[in-house]
């Protein structure tokens, strides 16, 4: 390690102790040329790996866009914000374990339908049937935008057939 005061190559640990419960390693170390002492500090850094999204751009993986799609996916389904939450915690460990610095966003489509395969079936069917034809979380978004709104329009419809008895048209 570089020596911060006069920048030389190499120096010496001269003492090493685990410190905040284990999660650390602090080191005490001392610069084999101006003999000057610092202390280092390591920790194990999970990083997330940037989302590939299919036009090729990366971006870094945002948890809040990745909770809100399921939450939308999961509206009015019987599942607790618990489970959801634990879900995503495991989807997000399973996304750092790759250990990639760069993940394709369909990787992070494949574990969000996994996710929802095991939290509620019938949501899983819903966006199962459309998944392949989306392209990352924003189109995934827009499609769980899509089926909200589609209850509300069938609801207007067979309220306007339901005023309009027996002057339907055939079909
Ligand atoms: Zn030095």
């Amino acid at each position: 390690m570089r020596c911060p005061f006069c920048s030389f190559d190499d120096t010496k640990v001269i003492d090493s102790r685990l410190v905040a419960e284990g999660g650390q390693v602090r080191r005490r170390r001392e610069c084999l040329s101006c003999s000057e002492r610092f202390t280092t500090y390591e920790t194990a850094e999970l990083l997330m790996p940037k989302i590939i999204k299919t036009t090729g751009t990366r971006e870094p993986f945002d948890e809040d866009k990745l909770r809100s799609g399921i939450m939308k996916a999961l509206e009015k389904r019987p599942v607790s914000v618990e489970a959801i939450e634990a879900e995503i915690s495991a989807l997000t460990r399973r996304l750092q374990a790759t250990g990639e610095r760069e993940v394709p966003s369909r990787v992070v489509g494949e574990l969000v339908m996994e996710a929802l395969q095991a939290l509620d079936h019938v949501a899983y069917v819903r966006f199962a049937s459309v998944y392949r034809s989306f392209q990352d979380l924003d189109e995934f978004r827009a499609e769980i935008d899509r089926l909200a709104a589609e209850p509300e329009q069938k609801k207007m419809v067979d309220a306007a057939l339901a005023n309009s008895v027996g002057t339907l048209p055939e079909k």
